[in-house]
């Protein structure tokens, strides 16, 4: 039998429940699954620290074994190689992830071919949720029902009050 180590890699800044949705079909088809939050974000425009967004993570994938959660730099397929992994887990949720995410995965297999990259799409109500629109939605006050978990939500409102953000306006929402 394979062992299938896999690595769905991300910012994270916040959880979604869309995350959440392709983790709970990870850790299905994969032996072991291990949520790696990237430290390559911008740090300006982020919401939480690397610690907060693996503290909620963990919260939120305690019920899971064979998934665990943590943080890496550098480069991915490096970092695979490192922890004993053979898949890459990407969520495709419109055509729009297409061509980012082909150029992405066919890099990866030219620079280390022995890791595989696997796509899987989420439920349909979840296929236009982003945790950059989260934060975009959360700054100008609307709603975060159903798109993060109770929890994120709260937090997410606490860290927008404490740095009295109001929204730049960048989309038509
Ligand atoms: P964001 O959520 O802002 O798009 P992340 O870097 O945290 O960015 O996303 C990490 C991975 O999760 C990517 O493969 C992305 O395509 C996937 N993903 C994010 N949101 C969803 C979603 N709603 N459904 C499926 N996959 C998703």
């Amino acid at each position: 039998m394979k062992n299938i180590v896999a690595i769905y890699p991300g910012s994270f800044d916040p959880v979604t429940n869309g995350h959440l949705d392709l983790i709970h079909r990870g850790s299905k088809l994969f032996d072991k699954l291990v949520v790696a939050i990237a430290r390559n974000m911008d740090k300006a425009e982020a919401l939480f620290s690397m610690p907060e967004r693996k503290e909620m993570l963990m919260a939120m994938t305690g019920d899971l074994d064979n998934v665990v959660i943590d943080t890496f730099e550098g480069l991915l397929v490096s970092y695979c190689i490192q922890q004993g992994a053979n898949a890459v887990l990407r969520g495709i949720r419109a055509i729009s992830d297409y061509e980012f995410e082909l150029q992405m995965a066919l890099m990866n297999r030219k620079m280390e071919p022995r890791v595989e990259t696997v796509f899987m799409m989420p439920a349909e109500q979840y296929s236009y949720l982003s945790s950059r629109i989260v934060r975009e939605i959360a700054k100008l006050g609307g709603p975060l029902q159903g798109l993060v978990p109770a929890m994120v939500e709260e937090r997410v409102r606490e860290r927008i009050a404490q740095r009295h953000i109001s929204a730049p306006r960048k989309h038509l929402l």
